[in-house]
Formats: C-alpha cells, structure tokens, sequence
C-alpha cells in the first residue's frame, strides 16, 4: 500500500530518517504558520525558499514530492492522502512541542496509520543522560565522550582540558574580519521571497539584500567558508561586541543548523578536522564544539525537559512592558541601540550581544519575560520556540529560577566597556551610577542589587558581586534607588 513522509520545514535534512524509496513525500507550506505572528521576512523566505529547493533535490534524486500550500498542516495533509492514496504516515518527531502533540494526535484526525520516528537532528537523542537534571559542563563532557570529539588516543580531552574559555575573553582588536560568504537568489528564491511579502504583510524586516545560503551545497559552503577563514579566530573574540562589526568571527550558522540543511555533528567534525590540520587553535575548536554539542544539545534538553510549564515561568514577577525602543532602535544608549537596530533589520545578533547586552537590560529593567521572548521570536530569524525559551527565558532572564542557568547574568557598564568599543563615543558615563549622564545599565544594576539583596546573596555564584553593596551607606543606596526611578521613567518607556 502506499505511504508517505511528511517533512517539516525545519527538517529539511538530506538524510532525512523517513525518506525511503517509492514513499511519497509531502511538505506543506501552511499559511496558519506563516501569518501565525509577525516574523523576519528573511526568516519565512528562509524556510519557503529552503523547503521548495530541497523538494526539487529530492524529485532529482527519484521521490515522488508534493510540495503544496495549505490554510494549515491538517487540511494539508488530508489533501496529500487523497491525492495520493497513502494509507499511512511517517513523520519525524518535531523539535517543538505543539507541532509534536499535533503529530501525535494525527491518526484519528485523519484516520490513517501514523508512525512519529524519534528526532535525529540533535546527539542528544541518540546519546540521553543517564541521570536528569545536569548542569551544563557535565552534559558537555558527557557528550564529548560519547562522540569521541576532541578526545586524545587515551580517551582524555585534547590539550588535557575541557574548557578554553578563560583563553576566549578578548576585546576586538581590530583585525581584518573575513566577509560572510553571499548567495544571489536564484529564481526559485526570489519566487518565495515574493511569496513572504505577498502572504506576510505583518511580517518585519525586509527580503532585500537576501543573501543566505538556501540548499544543502549552499549550507557547506557557508560551513567550509567559516571553517577557513573565521574559525581560527572564533574562540578569542567569542564575547567581544564592536559597532562596525555585527558578526565578528562568529558562524552565523544557526539558521541552517535549525532547519536541518546541517547536522551538528558534521558542524563539529569539520572544525575539529582544522585543528588536526594545524588550521585552528584549540581554543577556537574547543569553543566551537562546546557551542553546538555543549549549549545547543543542552537547550534542547533543557526544553523537553521543561515543557509546556516553560512557557510561563516568571520567577523574578517582572511585569514592565518593553519599551518602544525595542521596536525602532531609538535609544540614547548607545550599545542597545547598535544591538536592536541589528535585530530588527537583519534578524541576526551574536550571542553576547542577545544575552549581555539586550537580555541584561531587560532582567535589570525588570521587562516581562514573555514579552521579551515574544520579541525575539519576531525578530530572529534563527528563532524555533525550543531554542527561544531555555535561552531567553531561561539564561536570558533567569525567569525559570536557575534551571538552566546557575546565576542571573547580570552586569553593569564595566563588562560592556570592557567587551565593546560602544562606551566610547554614548552619551552616558560607564563610570557614574547615579546623576543624568549616568549610565542607565549602572544603575539599573546596582538598584538590582539593592532589591534583590537577601535572594542574590543566597546564590554561591552572585553573592561576591552582593557584597559589592557593603560600599555603599543608606545614603548613597538611596541616591541609586532614587536615580532607578528617574531612569525608568525616561529611558524604559
Ligand atoms: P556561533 O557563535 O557561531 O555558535 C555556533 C553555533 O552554536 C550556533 O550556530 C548555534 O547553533 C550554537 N549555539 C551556541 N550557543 C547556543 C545556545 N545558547 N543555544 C543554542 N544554540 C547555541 N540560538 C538559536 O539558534 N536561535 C535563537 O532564537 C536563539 N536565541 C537566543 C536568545 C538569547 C537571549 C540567547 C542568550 C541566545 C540565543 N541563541 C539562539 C543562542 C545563540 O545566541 C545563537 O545560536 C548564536 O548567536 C547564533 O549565531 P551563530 O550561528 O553565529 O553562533
Ligand atoms: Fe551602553 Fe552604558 Fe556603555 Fe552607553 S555607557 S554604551 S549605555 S553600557
């Protein structure tokens, strides 16, 4: 009897578990998903432009594809099966939770046989933890061992440590960055970014200047171009941030990774390879592997592990809304206004920028987590609700009460000067906590301190910074509560 694979547009993997062959394959552009809210334009052509290349690399290689558009995933596959006379179904389970209990719930909604195949697109599920819940090192080490990454001819780490980054912690010294490799649309693309513009009015950013890679050889372009040219200095300046250079060394893979045109082993395999070759350090290696097999894996985990509860934890009860700031960059400050600008026109910041400089504030400023998480997923267009909510919720904001973070990552003006040349030429003084030229994140900081006194000091991680507080008398806690007031009432609005 026939059959068919449905395959998600976030699993556009050219070894995709379900693809056997004389089975039918179906992909569904639905249009609930794509008007579901107000997402990157580059992020839905992204997905559009990917999943219509990916169902002509299929039909070349002899599958049977029906690549349709549909109000949603249900009234699509309904028409699949009638169109092609499947009696049964294989999906891969989603990386999402709703879009699993959908797969899961599918039999009798169309009264077929579904077969949900576990999600191969993460180690994580080949290789889960013995014992839950573990923090992140020991899920890192746990996964280097299982995969053999990094691991000496005696099973021990590469260069007899696990962790480099007290080597990754450099200011941009203003090295040559290598330009990000580009990809011209091709017809195929540019009829789905038409698409987005005709389907998605609500959608933000703009499908001009789209250059990302959209098929698999396009995906190991982009890898073998980072591999080469920015790998070697990835680990040095992984925290740093400049205002001419949004990417620095980074990837900017994960866009790809997360709709499968990479897996995260090859990812791995492929920097460890430059460091046998003697083309990169181990740090920058070590620091790599560690994002995508320590970090990614363990937020992954940490969502499966979390959901759905995830989704509404507040445990700070922070309830200000985001400041419209968030929705044109215009802002006095002048690291935020860098970092927020960026996210709404090219969907993309690196990961220091989203946590230390955009997550800090709003955890300072006491913004709502939900409404801070809303807006990442508008605005990024690597953005999948596994991957959001551990990281903004979670690291970001601390709003789980340190499940997936031991400590709140908190900082004022001096790890932003330190880190970035943004101080340099803003209006506001790192130095000052409290008067008009004081830099809002000082004092935002230290009223955060003050508030939170007694529950910071509680936690090993923080209470070194708590006691920073000693300094200061009644008076001078005072003058930084008093000043909180006045920068809330300016520059949180
Ligand atoms: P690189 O710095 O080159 O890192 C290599 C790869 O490691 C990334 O491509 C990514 O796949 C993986 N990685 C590193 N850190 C993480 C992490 N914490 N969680 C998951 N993967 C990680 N990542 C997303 O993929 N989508 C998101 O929507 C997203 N939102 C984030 C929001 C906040 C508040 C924070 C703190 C982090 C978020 N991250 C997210 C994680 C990380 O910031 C991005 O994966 C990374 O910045 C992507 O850029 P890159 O490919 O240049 O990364
Ligand atoms: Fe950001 Fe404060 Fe530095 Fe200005 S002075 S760039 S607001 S950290």
């Amino acid at each position: 009897m026939p059959e068919s694979v449905w395959i998600l547009g976030d699993q556009l993997l050219h070894d995709h578990p379900g693809l056997a062959p004389g089975r039918h394959v179906v992909l569904i552009e639905s249009l609930q998903r794509l008007q579901q809210r107000a997402y990157h334009k580059r992020k839905l052509g992204l997905i559009l432009a990917a999943m219509r290349h990916y169902a002509v690399a299929l039909r070349a290689q002899g599958y049977e594809v029906d690549l349709r558009s549909a109000p949603d995933f249900v009234t699509g596959l309904r028409a699949h099966l009638a169109a092609s006379g499947s009696t049964r179904l294989v999906c891969m389970a989603a990386a999402e939770y709703d879009t699993r209990q959908l797969q899961l719930s599918l039999a009798p909604m169309l009264d077929t046989a579904v077969e949900v195949l576990p999600n191969d697109q993460f180690l994580v599920t080949r290789y889960p933890p013995r014992r839950a819940p573990v923090r992140m090192e020991p899920f890192y080490r746990m996964l280097r061992r299982q995969t053999g990454l990094l691991l000496d001819a005696n099973g021990e780490p590469e260069g007899r440590r696990w962790n480099f980054d007290a080597d990754n912690r450099q200011r941009y010294d203003g090295r040559p960055v290598p330009a990000l490799p580009t990809f011209v649309p091709d017809a195929l693309t540019r009829s789905a970014l038409d698409d987005v513009e005709a389907l998605c009015p609500q959608a933000i950013g703009s499908t001009d200047g789209f250059a990302l890679p959209v098929t698999r050889a396009q995906a190991l372009a982009a890898l073998d171009n980072f591999i080469t040219h920015r790998l070697p200095d990835f680990g040095p300046f992984e925290d740093a941030m400049h205002s001419h250079e949004p990417v620095l060394f980074h990837s900017m893979l994960s866009p790809l990774i997360n709709i499968g045109l990479l897996r995260p082993l090859e990812m791995c395999q492929a920097a460890v390879h430059a460091f046998y070759n003697g083309q990169a350090p181990l740090a920058s290696v070590e620091g790599f592997v560690r994002q995508i097999i320590g970090w990614r894996e363990y937020i992954y985990y940490r969502y499966w592990d979390m959901m759905p509860g995830l989704r509404d934890v507040n445990a700070w009860n922070h309830q200000r809304p985001l400041p419209a700031f968030f929705w044109n960059g215009a802002t006095d400050m002048h690291c935020l206004q860098h970092a927020i600008t960026r996210a709404l026109r090219d969907g993309y910041t690196h990961h220091i920028e989203r946590l230390m400089l955009i997550c800090n504030f709003a955890l300072l400023a006491g913004l709502q987590p939900q409404a801070v998480n809303d807006w990442f997923t508008t605005c990024y267009i690597d953005a999948y609700e596994w991957v959001m909510l551990p990281n903004v919720l979670g690291m970001g904001l601390h709003a789980d009460g340190g499940v997936t973070a031991t400590k709140p990552y908190i900082a004022s003006a001096n790890y932003i000067q330190r880190m970035s040349n943004y101080c340099s030429t803003c209006r506001f003084n790192p130095k000052d906590r409290v008067g008009v030229d004081a830099c809002p994140f000082n004092t935002l900081y230290w009223n955060f301190l003050i508030v939170h006194e007694a529950r910071l000091r509680a936690n090993p991680r923080l209470g070194p910074a708590v006691l920073g507080l000693r300094r200061f008398d009644p008076t001078q806690r005072a003058a930084i509560q008093a000043h909180a007031r006045f920068v809330y009432e300016h520059f949180v609005q």
